[in-house]
């Protein structure tokens, strides 16, 4: 890699990891204060763990100095202070209590630690939740909703880990700071040398760990593809399973997972080896650390044996402190991504600013909805616009059928009436009111859309409807399954109401998951009901109750209903025929009949 790319990569590395920090600490401020004041306790109480060792060693006469005399500890002044001798039995019970107070503050450490990255894995989530539910539809006609999941499963997973990694390396640096700390009360110079030697050690592993974030950026990506091939496969099951394509399927969701383990085992290799380069040169630079005490400085055995012993904890530490820079730099680019999904997220929010006066006037379609000359392109600024300046009036209570080659723009145009999208030029008006941003929430309480394509969830009867209007009550329900012409049906399943769909209702027909689709928005009693393609899937004669069911709700709701279906054109009030770009409204059934 050139000079300047790794500079702009240890730029990034460096910014991300400002970023990640300071989304921890705007997270939990005050846990994570508590937890780092918990940390500090521990790692002092090790500090002065490592000093009792003096007189320890001296008292039992194991450093010169004969046993029961204790000369030269630096905490003589503390005993003597608590009116206590330095003697055997004091340090020995003193260093007890220690190591009892320090493993209390660990558990505490421990317990502050998981909260914090618990509560971040959770926080996050939620909050990438509640940016995709307020995103808008066209956030989600051009995603792919795999990606959605990968944030929400594997990043958040990875940003968790990270965050352990980066608490374990705030205390591994907070204890190489204690231990250094305490060698520098026992020998300042030797302890300068300590640590301008693992300063150039942290040095060395600059390179490994710019690989290691490289690795985590592909293992991101590679994620990616994994998860759109499942998504891809489980959805389109039947289908594979109907062409044979399984073998393929199989193969390309095996190359998926070859490009991950391959990354894994890189990186795996890669920390490896600076595992290896930080053991090797932390024990040349411990050797030269006991060769320059003993040889060159005046210091008292007992004091040269603490500081080995020091050094010896030291670098082990060193080795952790460099492992977890790997493994936390390896977890970053996974906060990279994730920052980047929510902000886009966020950034497609729909405009929610309901104002008072809105809120106090919905709109009710008491008299007609108008379109006047809207248009709509789903690629803003490239020539040929879906709709094209079309006008068109739907009165209150009437049945208005759209009809129109496939491709016309007819699906396009329910998604604006829905508010779903928004026209580019032109504007929708309800009782003479424009149908605009804000009015867009309470509008939607007052419609019912059945899709083509029903949407089930794996759920009972009961659930699924009343999800649509959790408030309904049983006989409601009833009632608009005999609207829907659902309701004879469901009584002759086993458990009526309570029967399980299978997931996304494979456990029924086409034609009855279209019919319980209608029931669920009929249920909702809307003052508009717009039907896409919705009986494409029904046979004859159920479409014909839906279409006597849809005939007595004219006057009580205004029925859109999109179709290419001739016979439903005798039954409307009016047809709309969306011919390049335009709304033509044909007029007279009759006269569609005999066209
Ligand atoms: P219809 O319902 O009449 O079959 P649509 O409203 O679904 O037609 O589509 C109208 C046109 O818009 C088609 O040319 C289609 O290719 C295009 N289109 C539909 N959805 C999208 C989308 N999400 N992104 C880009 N183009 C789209």
């Amino acid at each position: 890699m050139s000079e300047a790319g790794r500079h702009r990569d240890d730029h990034r590395l460096v910014r991300v990891t400002i970023e990640f920090l300071s989304t921890v600490a705007g997270y939990g401020g005050r846990r994570v204060a508590w937890w780092l004041a918990l940390t500090m306790a521990s790692a002092v109480t090790e500090g002065i763990g490592l000093v009792l060792l003096v007189p320890l060693l001296e008292l039992t006469g194991v450093t010169g100095g004969g046993p029961g005399s204790a000369r030269s500890s630096a905490l003589t002044p503390l005993f003597e202070l608590a009116g206590m001798r330095a003697s055997l039995p004091n340090v020995l019970a003193l260093f007890v209590a220690l190591v009892a107070l320090r493993g209390l503050l660990l558990r505490a450490e421990a317990v502050a630690g998981g909260r914090i990255q618990i509560g971040l894995t959770e926080h996050l989530s939620r909050r990438y939740y509640a940016a995709l539910a307020s995103a808008s539809w066209r956030y989600f006609l051009r995603s792919r909703q795999s990606d959605f999941v990968q944030t929400l499963t594997s990043d958040v997973r990875r940003i968790g880990h990270g965050t352990s990694l980066l608490l374990r390396v705030i205390v591994e640096s907070s204890m190489l700071i204690i231990y250094g700390a305490t060698a520098c009360s026992l020998s300042p110079a030797m302890a300068a040398l300590a640590a301008i030697g693992a300063g150039l050690l942290l040095v060395l592993q600059r390179a490994g760990i710019s690989r290691s974030e490289l690795f985590g950026s592909k293992l991101s990506s590679s994620d990616r593809i994994l998860y759109g091939t499942v998504t891809d496969h489980l959805a389109g099951m039947r289908l594979t399973k109907s062409f044979g394509a399984e073998k393929r399927t199989l193969d390309s969701f095996r190359s998926a997972l070859a490009e991950i383990s391959g990354t894994q085992l890189a990186f795996q290799a890669n920390n490896a080896t600076a595992g290896m380069v930080s053991s090797i040169s932390g024990a040349a630079l411990l050797a030269l650390l006991v060769w320059f005490a003993f040889a060159t400085l005046q210091t008292s055995p007992s004091r040269v044996l603490v500081l080995i012993f020091i050094f010896t904890r030291i670098l082990p530490r060193t080795t952790n402190l460099q492992r977890d820079l790997h493994l936390l730099a390896h977890c970053l680019p996974a906060f990279a991504s994730y920052s980047r999904a929510l902000q886009e997220a966020s950034g497609m929010a729909e405009p929610r600013s309901v104002s008072a006066a809105a809120e106090a006037a919905p709109l009710l379609l008491e008299e007609e909805l108008r379109a006047e000359g809207i248009s709509f392109s789903y690629d803003p600024g490239t020539p040929g616009a879906v709709l094209d300046e079309a006008s068109f009036t739907l009165p209150a209570g009437s049945f208005t059928v759209i009809v129109g080659e496939s491709g016309a723009g007819k699906s396009t145009l329910a998604d604006l009436l829905m508010g779903l999208l928004v026209p580019d030029s032109g504007r929708i008006l309800v009782d003479g009111r424009p149908l605009v941003a804000e009015r867009v929430a309470s509008w939607r309480a007052g419609l019912g859309y059945v899709p083509q394509e029903t949407f089930l969830s794996h759920d009972t009867i009961r659930a699924n409807l009343r999800w649509a209007s959790p408030d309904a009550t049983d006989e409601e329900i009833w009632e608009s399954l005999d609207r829907a012409a659902a309701a004879d049906f469901v009584r002759q399943l086993p458990a009526g109401q309570d029967s399980v769909v299978g997931d996304r209702g494979s456990r029924l027909s086409g034609g009855e998951r279209q019919r319980l689709a209608l029931a669920r928005a009929l249920l909702r009693r809307p003052r508009l009901l717009i039907l896409d393609e919705a009986t494409s899937a029904l046979d004859v004669d159920s479409e014909r109750k839906i279409l006597d069911a849809v005939r007595l709700l004219r006057g009580r709701m205004t029925v859109v209903f999109i179709t290419h279906r001739v016979h439903f054109l005798r039954e409307a009030d009016q047809i709309l025929s969306i011919q390049g770009g335009k709304a033509i409204t044909v007029g007279a059934p009759q006269v569609v009949s005999q066209a």
